[in-house]
């Protein structure tokens, strides 16, 4: 390949930014103005010409499918097939790390990766452990306590445990940190902040990485939090050359830490920023681009800029306001079909975007009652289901006996006579000998009297069985083990006895995960010195919730605003835009809150290339409750010349109430302003609906006859 290929595809302010003599550079544009082209495209530029190789490459973007993506570009691009590059998530990239390091980072070799629910229980467990009140510190607020700590960089020994309201929180973190190392896992969060502190506790190691690491690049700089920051300013030192590329509009993690004022603190940390900016968006029509930048120059703030596009004026943005969270689903649906048929567009060029994880489940339902293949991104956690987390527990005691977390998850699943007493007997002489579960229940089966003979026995038949199962399985193959660990631990029979429907499901759930295994082991570069059993831990607690391994199918994609960052599609629907619901209702009492929100309708909208779609419903149950929805304000503050209001279709059916019933009653539908045909009165218009079931009534405006009310189950009107 050819250095013009790098350079044509770019207009003049993305290509000084690519060639930019090596220094600092900061690209701050706006949404779909190819921050990203230019970040793979300045990669690529860096070997070719300006003498670096791939091994000398450090890129970082925020999720899996992101970094897979930007790699993908980079190979491409440099013609290779698979490289040394480290190019992957903040996560990722610290795993990578620790793994390599884990005797300077303190950590047994086969440490496994403690997933957010299996953190909540530790938390849960440290808390009883110390007899704090759950009903004054509610676990879910400990566990986020700890979690902000981290991210600020900050250990218990930082804190101030004289303090009445931070020392007993203070406590529980140091009493979880405790259990963790007992146990030999680390969270998410630490796999940051134990990254930074191995690198400024080896300085060698330092030096090593910062020798190699000459180009540091990073994609959504605006969300970067502080330890992120911090571990950025480490690996990237004084001698570095660094690449960052940011929008402060799309600036959606501050609830969780993410510091927008980063943008500020690179250009002063780093002196002679070059910073650059592109203005002209690629990806949208004019009408999409003028509906988002009407809506974010709402906020206040802002570093400011201005995009613009050549494109096509495009469709105006439609709205629809539907009945319920049924009708809206139905509506989505339908338009989907339309548009794949009239357009023919493939199902992935359809994104449908929510604010809450909790909102999938409609569109689901009536994705699979149409039979549509669908994604579901951020929200499935394939790998969060009970029943895989149950089978990975296996495997994750099998290959680190000292993992606490996996045996109790697994001590009495299937149930195996271990009660609750024989667990707290463990949890107790593990708690007074500082030693894990599994080395305090090898003690009590040792000690006579200890426990009661059935309790011994079971426990000992236990520890019998993952001791022959390691045994057994392994030299095997990765799925081969799985399968054989399903077999003799009894867990695929326990979960076809479940008597709920869902059975089948979990045990097909439990049959992928043999096939995600399997290609696993084909596909994954798996790091050296690491087993393959460890590798596909970690990558099954690092890609969880981030969709399921497999397949990629044409499929209609679901997910959160959130991890809809950085994508794009052709057609967007953005879903649920409701006071309350997006933006959050958490967020409209605190003005910087809303101006996230805003910010994320602001993401939302740029994701759409040709065609945007907004929905609202007038009612809508959700978490169980029923709520009137008024329309978001969101839907307000865009330019009403953009906006095109879907109009409402008036269900008229015959049998029970059509709202409740709007799937059956397809048939017998009509939309006002539609033409329908009477074997009496001839061809006419839809002029208006009343009622529902067999009173109701529809007036049809009859190019001969007039206006006329009909009673609709008996009018048998046909739509022409
Ligand atoms: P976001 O802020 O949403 O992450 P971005 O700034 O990273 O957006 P890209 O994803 O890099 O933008 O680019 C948006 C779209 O525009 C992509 O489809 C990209 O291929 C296309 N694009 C970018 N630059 C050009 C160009 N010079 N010519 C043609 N297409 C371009
Ligand atoms: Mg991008």
């Amino acid at each position: 390949m050819d250095v013009s290929d790098l350079i044509d595809p770019l207009n003049a302010a993305q290509r000084e930014a690519v060639t930019a003599p090596l220094g600092r550079a900061l690209v701050l544009a706006g949404a779909g103005s190819g921050k990203t082209r230019v970040l793979t495209h300045r990669a690529a530029w860096l070997v070719r010409v300006e003498g670096a190789t791939p091994f000398n490459l450090l890129a970082v973007t925020f999720t899996n499918k992101a970094a897979a993506e930007m790699r993908g570009r980079i190979e491409h691009l440099l013609d290779l097939s698979s490289s040394g590059m480290w190019v992957g998530t903040f996560h990722g990239l610290s795993h990578r790390l620790l793994r390599m390091h884990w005797q300077e980072a303190g950590l047994p070799q086969s440490f496994q990766i403690l997933d957010s629910e299996d953190q909540r229980r530790l938390v849960k467990r440290v808390m009883r452990d110390l007899k704090v009140d759950e009903n004054r510190w509610p676990v879910r607020q400990l566990q986020g306590f700890i979690n902000a700590r981290k991210d600020a960089g900050e250990r218990p020994d930082d804190l101030d445990i004289s303090d009445p309201y931070m020392g007993p929180m203070a406590q529980v973190y140091k009493a979880y940190e405790s259990a963790c190392q007992i146990a030999g896992v680390v969270d998410f969060a630490e796999l940051m902040l134990r990254t930074v502190e191995t690198l400024q506790n080896h300085l060698e190691l330092l030096s090593h990485y910062r020798r190699r690491f000459r180009h540091v690049l990073v994609d959504e700089f605006q969300d970067t939090n502080g330890i992120q920051y911090q571990w950025l300013k480490l690996l990237a030192g004084p001698e570095a050359d660094v690449f960052i590329v940011g929008d402060d509009d799309q600036s959606i993690y501050g609830w969780r830490g993410a510091r927008v004022e980063n943008l500020q603190r690179f250009r002063e940390d780093y002196a002679n920023t070059q910073v650059l900016r592109l203005e002209q968006n690629y990806r949208s029509t004019s009408n999409i681009l003028e509906a988002a930048n009407a809506l974010i120059s709402r906020n206040s703030d802002r570093l400011g800029k201005k995009l613009w596009t050549d494109g096509a004026e495009g469709e105006p943005i439609a709205v629809y306001a539907a009945f319920n969270e049924q009708d809206e689903a139905r509506f989505v649906i339908e338009r989907l079909l339309r548009m794949t048929e009239d357009q023919g567009l493939a199902r992935s060029d359809f994104a449908i975007l929510y604010r809450s994880n909790a909102q999938s489940r409609t569109f689901e339902e009536a994705l699979l009652a149409r039979r549509i293949p669908y994604r579901v991104y951020g929200g499935l956690r394939f790998f969060e289901r009970a029943e895989i987390k149950d089978a990975l527990a296996y495997l994750r005691l099998i290959s680190n006996r000292d993992d606490s977390a996996a045996l109790e998850r697994i001590i009495n699943t299937p149930t195996r006579g271990i009660g609750t007493r024989t667990i707290e007997a463990l949890r107790l002489t593990a708690r007074n000998e500082e030693i894990s579960l599994w080395a305090a229940a090898q003690r009590l089966v040792q000690q006579a009297g200890v426990l009661p003979a059935r309790a011994a026995n079971a426990l000992r038949g236990f520890i019998d069985l993952i001791e022959q199962l390691a045994a057994e399985i392994e030299a095997a193959p990765l799925p081969d083990q799985l399968e054989v660990m399903l077999q003799k631990s009894g867990l695929r029979g326990h979960v076809a006895k479940d008597q709920s429907e869902r059975a089948q499901d979990r045990l097909e759930n439990l049959d992928e995960l043999i096939t995600a295994a399997r290609s696993f082991e084909q596909d994954a570069t798996i790091e050296e010195g690491m087993d393959v059993v460890t590798a596909f831990l970690s990558h099954a607690a690092l890609e969880a919730g981030e969709g399921q391994a497999g397949e990629w199918e044409d499929c209609v994609q679901l997910m959160t605003l959130h991890s809809a960052k950085g994508l794009e599609f052709p057609i967007v629907f953005i879903v649920g835009l409701e006071e309350g619901l997006f933006p959050h209702r958490m967020s409209t009492e605190e003005p910087g809150r809303l101006e996230e929100e805003r910010r994320l309708a602001y993401v939302g909208i740029t994701r759409a290339r040709q065609q945007l779609i907004l929905t609202h419903a007038e009612r809508r149950r959700l978490h169980g409750r029923d709520d009137l929805g008024i329309p978001s304000r969101f839907i307000r503050e865009l330019p009403p010349e953009l906006i095109e209001e879907v109009r409402a279709r008036f269900s008229v059916s015959n049998g029970a109430s059509a709202m409740a019933n709007s799937w059956a009653s397809e048939a017998n539908e009509f939309s006002l302003g539609e033409r329908v045909q009477h074997s009496r009165f001839g061809e006419g218009i839809v002029l208006d609906c009343e009622g529902s079931g067999p009173s109701a009534r529809i007036q049809v405006n009859f190019d001969d006859a007039g206006a006329k009310w009909l009673v609709a189950a008996y009018a048998k009107l046909e739509r022409i």
